[in-house]
């Protein structure tokens, strides 16, 4: 590419980044994270920022599963190294993974070697097929592999309109290299740390750290406006929590929700959430309650602090009074 090319494609992402900021800059404006009556909080269009040096962030919206945007509520995006990129979650549909790739190829030419996946929830892997012919290496938790498998026949019937145009089980892709304990990833100029968690949030949570900027992608091990889901274990989640307090962040992107540089105190409402179901459900279970009376009792002074409430709380309820029945 002449200089002229390269010129007008840095001008063009400069103005993009640019535009990028004055949008994010209007986030916290009341007028565009207002709710609607359902406690959602949608976007328009496919938005990629530039958040810390060479992290790209797609920040997902908060609806409910059967809204038609289901496919865009995970934060999603890569991270650009000097010689390639690697791509953090693709997205609940292939049209949401392809979106992500022409975002990345607006704004580099160099080969995706790598497209990670935090986890194996369908809202951060059902785009994976849209990065296919690029490949990359796909990354997951030692986990991810079985839980991919687990779920194959249940992504292709719930979700078969977001598979593509020809939705078989084979547009579920999972990983072709796991990570067991931590592995380090070279970008060229920037060394990625992997860490992968006894089972939290869900039974294969992986974290990715970028060195150069301590930028942290917790994956659904972070949830923030949008109430977290439990699909694993709550004293695991806590204690991966504990352990995520100790890495020096400068910038975290949660699995759902706004990044922050506010490292770890962005994590309190979440901590303070599932406290409450510890404690909460421990009570109920020593008061002798039934898990359905449980249910009707426990973590209504929560109820306010969070979008999409009703989505989750109670079956949040239901697997902490399996996990505590028998403590
Ligand atoms: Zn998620």
């Amino acid at each position: 590419m002449n200089m002229a090319g390269k010129f007008t494609i840095s001008l063009l992402v400069t103005i993009t980044v640019i535009a990028s900021i004055i949008i994010l800059s209007g986030s916290n404006s009341p007028t565009r994270r207002v709710a609607n009556s359902a406690g959602a909080i949608k976007h328009t269009s496919f938005r990629i920022i530039e958040v810390t040096q060479g992290n790209y962030l797609h920040e997902g919206v908060h609806v409910r599963f059967d809204d038609p945007q289901h496919d865009d509520i995970a934060n999603i995006g890569f991270i650009l190294g000097e010689k390639c990129v690697a791509v953090i979650d693709t997205g609940g549909s292939v049209k949401i993974g392809r979106e992500l790739h022409e975002a990345i190829r607006s704004i580099t030419d160099l080969p995706i070697c790598y497209v990670i996946n935090t986890h194996v929830h369908f809202d951060h892997v059902l785009g994976n097929l849209a990065f296919v012919d690029e490949k990359p290496a796909f990354i997951g938790h030692v986990g991810l592999a079985d839980a991919i498998e687990a779920n194959r026949a249940f992504f292709l019937e719930q979700f078969t309109e977001d598979l593509g145009p020809e939705p078989s089980e084979k547009s579920v892709v999972g990983p072709d290299k796991t990570v067991e304990n931590t592995l380090e990833l070279d970008l060229g100029g920037r060394t990625l740390l992997l860490t992968a968690y006894p089972t939290a949030h869900s039974h294969a949570d992986l974290t990715i750290s970028d060195q150069k900027t301590k930028t942290l992608w917790a994956g659904d091990l972070l949830f923030r406006e949008r109430i977290p889901s439990l699909d694993g274990s709550l004293k695991g989640w806590l204690s991966a929590m504990d352990e995520l307090k100790g890495y020096d962040v400068d910038f975290v992107i949660p699995g759902h929700g706004p990044s922050s540089s506010n490292w770890p105190e962005v994590m309190t409402a979440q901590e303070i959430y599932l406290n409450m179901l510890l404690d909460e459900t421990r009570q109920a279970i020593a008061n002798g309650l039934f898990m359905e009376e449980a249910i009707e009792t426990i973590g209504n002074t929560e109820k306010e602090k969070w979008l999409l409430f009703d989505q989750h709380h109670r079956s949040n309820i239901s697997r902490v009074f399996i996990e505590l029945e028998w403590e």
